[in-house]
């Protein structure tokens, strides 16, 4: 796929930054046609993955950096959200809906990113960190739109 623009954004592990980073994605994103309520699910799957990144990974340690890599392609838009904190040793239990390893929390966070994206890959190492990749698709209607 060929890239048609993309963006880091680098933000230290503090909570306010999960609004900072849900709003600065949709602010790129909809340089592409989607609509209200796909930047709606962009902005909620963005705030999960950051929150996991700074709640999980830095066990809200709030002087790490995570870091949001955005691509546009014609296809669509790519959101990796990066940590090196504690990572996850059982992704596939992690990722189990309801599944957290705190009790107050309901595990949903991995059940809103995969609906809300076409495609979710966690990548993660105990110890070294955690990438989550989500790939959302444009609209068929206006990806035909563009191709004509
Ligand atoms: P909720 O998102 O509903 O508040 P949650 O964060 O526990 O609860 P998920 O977002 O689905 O639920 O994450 C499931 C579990 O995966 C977490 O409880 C945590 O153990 C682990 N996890 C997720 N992201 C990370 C991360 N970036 N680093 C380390 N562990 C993570
Ligand atoms: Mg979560």
């Amino acid at each position: 796929m060929k890239i048609l623009n993309r963006c880091t954004l680098e933000f230290t592990s503090i909570p306010e930054n999960v609004a900072f980073a849900r709003v600065a994605v949709a602010a790129f994103a909809s340089q592409l046609d989607y609509t209200l309520p796909e930047l709606e699910e962009i902005k909620v799957a963005v705030s999960e993955a950051v929150g996991n990144a700074i709640i999980h990974g830095y066990r809200n340690r709030p002087d790490k950096i995570v870091r949001v890599n955005v691509t546009i392609y014609k296809e669509g838009l790519e959101i990796q959200v990066v940590d090196s904190g504690i990572g996850i040793a059982d992704i596939d239990l992690a990722m189990q809906p309801a599944y957290s390893t705190d009790p107050e929390r309901m595990g949903l966070g991995f059940v809103f990113m995969q609906s809300f994206s076409d495609r979710l890959q966690v990548d993660s190492s105990p110890g070294k960190g955690t990438t989550v990749t989500m790939f959302k698709q444009m609209g068929l209607r206006k990806a035909r739109a563009r191709a004509n």
